[in-house]
């Protein structure tokens, strides 16, 4: 009989792993397949391009109900443009492969449209092409290319001890605007659409931190405009916990982080805490925050405009293995548990 193995019992990563396997060999000049944020070949002399595939489905990574399509368009740009950033590459072109359900209009595909060109406008990214099908649901499949010299290329894997573990931005903010986002679809659905409309004026930060993220360019710019290439890099799509153990489990390192660094804003402490849960949960586990987690070595990080990063914490030997400390100055291990799909 043939075999049926639940896609649960490999997970997401498993399951990938298993495909590249599956595929063998390569058979063109390649630098970096299956495995980091992008892919990486040479083009020419030095130069090199990446090339990376990120979608977004309705129900899944986002909700119609309370996702302006504009914003929409925006994320799926931004989210491939993030990853092109975390291998400090500049982002050139991109495609887009749309599945449309027959309960959109032209004006709706158009107004997803501004906020891909917004996007493309901000990044400095062409749009060169893509695929439309009917759906049942609405489906954005990007693709995002990217150019860099071989030598400015920042993979996971290289980083060293000693090194600091620096993130942009701030983190958790995207996961509190999605936990406010659902909690007004709720009250909104218990009361049959009466009532009055919510003002989450209020919470705007956070909510535009889950509807609109913004790929850090300026913090690739930079590094660039400092010569300066981390010795290691991913961006934060899944949560820092998880980005974390795939950066250190791919350099063969441990780290040390520091819970009182990790930048958390305080709108994001509020609404943890108006939920009844901890901020930091948010802030490690919470994902879909496009923040870039990169490691420098402490003298290229004084050079760097620190308005961009917060250093939180240390590489370390990889027998010290991957620990955070916390306020009280004990420590415990940092679990990868991200978002799971499967
Ligand atoms: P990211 O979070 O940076 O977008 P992912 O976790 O989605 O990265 O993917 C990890 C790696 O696996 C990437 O190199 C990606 O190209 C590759 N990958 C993901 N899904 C597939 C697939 N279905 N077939 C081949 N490679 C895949
Ligand atoms: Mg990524």
């Amino acid at each position: 009989m043939q075999q049926f193995t639940p896609i649960s019992d490999l997970g997401e990563f498993g399951l990938i792993q298993r495909i590249g396997e599956l595929l063998g060999k390569t058979r063109n000049p390649l630098l970096k397949g299956i495995g980091d944020d992008a892919a990486v070949y040479p083009i020419a002399d030095s130069r090199v391009q990446v090339v990376t595939s990120d979608m977004l489905i309705e129900n899944v990574h986002f909700d119609r109900m309370f996702h302006p399509l504009r914003y929409l368009g925006f994320k799926a740009i931004s989210v491939n443009a993030s990853d092109v950033c975390a291998m400090n590459a500049l982002p050139q072109y991109a495609t887009i492969s749309l599945g449309v359900p027959h309960n959109m209009s032209v004006e709706m595909v158009e107004h997803l449209y501004q906020g891909v060109a917004q996007a493309c406008a901000l990044y400095g990214i062409d749009l060169i092409g893509g695929d439309t099908t009917a759906s049942r649901q609405l489906v954005i499949a990007v693709t995002a290319i990217g150019e860099a010299e071989a030598s400015q290329i920042a993979y996971r894997s290289g980083a060293r001890p000693d090194d600091l573990v620096c993130v942009t931005g701030d983190v958790g903010a995207a996961y509190a605007g999605l936990r406010i986002l659902l909690e007004e679809k709720k009250r909104f659905e218990a009361a049959k659409g009466e009532g009055h409309a919510p003002d989450l004026n209020a919470f705007d930060y956070v909510i535009q931190r889950s509807l609109s993220p913004t790929a850090r360019l300026d913090m690739v710019r930079n590094w660039r405009e400092n010569q300066i290439v981390p010795s290691a890099a991913i961006d934060i799509s899944d949560g820092l916990a998880s980005e974390i153990n795939h950066l250190c489990g791919q350099s063969n390192v441990g780290a040390l982080l520091q819970m009182a660094k990790v930048p958390i804003e305080i709108l994001t402490r509020e609404v943890a805490e108006q939920f009844g849960e901890d901020p930091e949960t948010f802030a490690l586990y919470g994902g879909d925050d496009y923040e870039l987690l990169f490691t420098v070595t402490p003298e290229e990080a004084i050079l760097l405009d620190e308005t961009l990063f917060t250093v939180i914490g240390t590489i370390t030997h990889p027998e010290e293995g991957l620990h955070l400390e916390l306020q009280d100055g004990s420590t415990m291990p940092i679990a990868s548990n991200g978002f799971r799909h499967f």
